[in-house]
């Protein structure tokens, strides 16, 4: 393809991306198709003469289009967010043109600095302490400036000690995190006990989550190596100090090491809040207990100051987390971490091969702060995101969500056949058609409306109990795309209640 043949299909693609959007209500949410339908649509080889783009963008319509699941659909209310949004798609337009791969500051200057700068943006407009940031106001008065001389002979200018980065993923963000707190209690027990084996002091540590945190927790720990206590949450589904407490003391009285605890602003299934004041105050007594806090989807929430009061604590956390590619209209991958000591970080993930090095010391090379060597551009698509929708755009469009989560709960309280499991703080409503304790009728429910294609919902469990989850997802959500997924709600329950008492 070459440029004036990208100029044409580029514009004809933007068209293509246009309709597809404006008209995305008339299809289905969901596919109808079977796991291997493709294989059977498309060669099994690649092929070996070149095609038209006519040609693709033709199959791409009647071949693949009908295997996708609609995730930008108004109707579509399973899972979380998936951030998208016009500005976002073209900055990653840019980012992909540019195809810079930015690991170090040296590969690509721009990359790494936006990065930093767009994430102490982020940092700010969500209400972080200054301690997470990589330019904190607060200490850049007072700090001795490291005194790291640059080529250029300035000095290292990140005067604060914490810093943001972008990952691929919150999964990504737990893990590297766990990483660091275990190279950082493995340094502190070498000192201690400089004759034991590595490997047996790695057998002591124990790290802890709640029942309700991510599954990405359970899978961090298995890939590091480490164990992992997963405790009970209250009756909200919030895990408090005294549960923690406990353990943590069990355990060390059982000669294990308490070193990692990775809590949830925003559960996965209910939407939940850890109370991360009481477990960083227990935390804090324990020595050396790096203390996570994973606000995936809710974190983008804390853009609006009166969402603020479910992070009181953080100021005791390591890192936290958050992906603005699910809640704050960037599109995937775009997860936000930030540390408060990045050199803790760092010091977990450093290889320094001579063919990776450059002489600007004391500029931040991004490859230490996690697993990929290779990475995009994706500050941009932050960049332009903030630009284009502003902090007041971005709290308008969180608040909207919320305010239409609650009309949703409204709905479903109004109606005495049906149940709220959750606390409706945020975007997520969990449901359930009351007496039903087998859950047998809510997985009929939820099987009828997911064939009918008409709306998309998933599962989970609250206090062991199958609810349905529905959560605001559309950038563009009103008060009827509600209304009328509690209209296709109720329908399916009728079809679903009558056929129970044939
Ligand atoms: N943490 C929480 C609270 C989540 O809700 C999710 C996904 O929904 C994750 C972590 C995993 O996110 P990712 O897919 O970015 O790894």
């Amino acid at each position: 393809m070459d440029t004036e043949q990208f100029r044409k299909h580029g514009k004809e693609m933007v068209d293509y991306i246009c309709d597809y959007l404006e008209t995305i209500k008339q299809r289905r949410v969901t596919p109808t198709v079977s796991p291997g339908w493709l294989k059977n649509k498309i060669p099994l080889e690649a092929p070996v003469q070149p095609e038209p783009f006519e040609a693709i963008m033709e199959d791409f319509e009647q071949i693949i289009m009908p295997g996708v699941t609609h995730w930008q659909h108004p109707r579509f209310h399973a899972y979380f967010p998936s951030g998208n949004s016009f500005p976002s798609i073209l900055a990653d337009m840019l980012s992909d043109s540019i195809a810079c791969i930015g690991f170090s500051w040296a590969a690509s200057p721009s990359c790494t600095e936006l990065e930093t700068i767009v994430l102490d943006w982020l940092g700010k407009a969500i209400g972080l302490p200054n301690d997470f940031l990589t330019f904190s106001e607060e200490t850049f008065n007072n700090i001795v400036v490291d005194s790291a001389k640059n080529k250029d002979g300035t000095n290292d200018i990140h005067n604060g000690k914490g810093g943001g980065v972008l990952q691929g993923s919150a999964s990504e963000c737990v893990f590297v995190c766990m990483l660091a707190a275990r190279a950082q209690a493995i340094k502190r027990l070498r000192k201690l006990h400089p004759f034991i084996e590595e490997g047996v002091l790695l057998s002591k540590l124990m790290a802890y989550c709640s029942k309700e945190s991510h599954s990405c927790v359970e899978k961090g720990a298995m890939m590091a190596f480490v164990k992992l206590r997963i405790l009970e949450p209250d009756e909200y589904n919030s895990l408090r100090g005294a549960t923690l407490r406990e353990v943590m003391e069990q355990d060390e009285a059982m000669g294990l090491i308490p070193f990692f605890v990775s809590t949830t602003l925003g559960t996965t299934s209910c939407c939940s809040f850890d109370n991360i004041v009481e477990i960083g105050q227990v935390c804090q007594q324990f020595e050396t207990v790096w203390l996570h806090v994973d606000a995936a989807y809710a974190g983008s929430a804390f853009i609006c100051p009166e969402f603020r009061y479910l992070m009181n604590g953080v100021q005791y956390a390591d890192s936290f987390n958050l992906n603005t590619n699910k809640w704050l209209l960037t599109n995937f991958d775009c997860s936000c971490l930030w540390v408060k000591d990045r050199l803790k970080l760092t010091c977990a993930l450093v290889v320094d091969p001579l063919y990776l090095q450059h002489g600007y010391a004391g500029a931040v090379d991004y490859r230490h702060w996690g697993i990929p060597l290779s990475r995009r551009f994706r500050s941009l698509k932050l960049w332009f995101v903030l630009r284009t929708y502003g902090i007041t755009g971005l709290q308008k469009y969180i608040r909207q969500h919320c305010q239409l989560a609650k009309r949703f709960e409204r709905l479903v309280k109004s109606d005495c056949t049906y149940e709220i499991l959750n606390d409706v703080k945020m975007g997520l409503v969990c449901f359930r058609l009351k007496n039903d304790p087998t859950n047998k009728l809510n997985k009929k429910l939820l099987e009828t409306i997911n064939e009918s294609g008409k709306l998309h919902m998933v599962p989970a469990l609250v206090h062991d109990k199958y609810v349905i989850r529905f959560c605001v997802v559309a950038e563009h959500a009103t008060e009827d795309d509600i209304d009328c997924a509690w209209k296709i709600i109720k329908e399916a329950a009728q079809i679903v209640l009558d056929k129970e008492q044939e």
